[in-house]
């Protein structure tokens, strides 16, 4: 059973500042540096460090950020399903101020240009039984079209929907929605979890989780039964993609054959570990960690 993460990837440039440039203004950064970031990727390194079978469907740039990022993808995962395209790979500049602030610019032209159906070898490299994971980066319309594709070929389909897109609707006929609190608020028009997940699975997912930060979260399966995982307290440093490693863990725990409730106990875990370090992906647990992270699940719900 394998993997596709169908979503974005893009180059992080992030500056560290006393405080932000005004209009007109040319500050200099104490520190600069570059990540590989974007939901899609994160979400695909994070199932990859599980130990599935990750084939991370996006598309870069022709340009020497396109060959970095695939270099630094091939590192988790494989990259023979990156497509690419005749335009700059994305990039994001992030500042960041002495508070920890940020203002965040993206240029995103081959996440909203990419069809997957039409670009890459998705089609015909999705089994029976495959998990599909997406996010809200792609255009709309290529999202609900690749879901779509992925149902009828019978896999199980785990949709983010996140970041919202305004003033569009998500199908949520998925085998599952993961969504964090404030999506899911948005979503259903209910600010209690519980009602959330509820009004998820009447809107047309099989099952629902909603992520409650420090709380943990809420999983409802297709029978309307909702338990509450709780997170281990963790000394909070950086929260930044916590809720991708949560999802492409679950993802990776799924395809080893954990169920629902088990491989959300494992992504809790695994996302309360990257909120106790610093970075996005670097804060992602390794391979060794996550099969700690595994292995100790495992004995408990057996
Ligand atoms: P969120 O997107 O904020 O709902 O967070 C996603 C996941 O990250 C949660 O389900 C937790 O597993 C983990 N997480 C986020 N914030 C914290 C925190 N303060 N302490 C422990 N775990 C956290």
């Amino acid at each position: 059973m394998r993997v596709h993460v169908v979503g974005n990837v893009c180059v992080d440039t992030t500056f560290r500042l006393d405080r932000f440039p005004a209009a007109g203004e040319t500050l200099n950064a104490s520190e600069h540096s570059d990540g590989l970031g974007g939901k899609g990727a994160n979400q695909a390194v994070a199932a990859a460090r599980t130990g599935a079978d990750v084939r991370f469907h996006a598309a870069i740039g022709n340009d020497a950020a396109g060959a970095w990022i695939r270099e630094q993808l091939s590192r988790d995962l494989d990259v023979r399903h990156l497509t690419t395209l005749p335009l700059p790979s994305d990039r994001s500049t992030i500042m960041v101020d002495a508070r920890g602030e940020n203002l965040v610019v993206t240029g995103a032209s081959c996440a909203t240009t990419f069809d997957p159906l039409a670009d890459s070898g998705f089609v015909r490299s999705i089994e029976r039984g495959d998990i599909v994971v997406m996010q809200g980066n792609l255009h709309p319309d290529a999202t609900t079209a690749c879901l779509r594709t992925a149902r009828a070929a019978e896999a199980l389909t785990i949709f983010n929907p996140s970041p919202l897109a305004a003033g569009h609707a998500p199908d949520l006929t998925v085998s599952v929605v993961v969504a964090n609190a404030g999506e899911a608020a948005q979503l259903t028009g209910a600010s209690d979890p519980a009602a959330a997940v509820r009004e998820l699975i009447r809107q047309g997912s099989g099952a629902a989780i909603v992520t409650l930060g420090a709380d943990g979260c809420l999983v409802a399966d297709s029978k309307g039964r909702i338990e509450q995982i709780t997170a281990p307290k963790v000394a909070v440093v950086d929260t930044s993609g916590a809720g991708d490693v949560f999802c492409g863990c679950l993802a990776g725990c799924l395809a080893a054959g954990f169920g629902l409730a088990a491989a959300a106990r494992i992504a809790v875990r695994a996302a309360a570990i990257s909120v106790g370090r610093a970075g996005t992906l670097e804060s992602c647990p390794d391979r060794r960690e996550m099969k700690i992270l595994m292995a100790t699940t495992e004995t408990e719900t057996a």
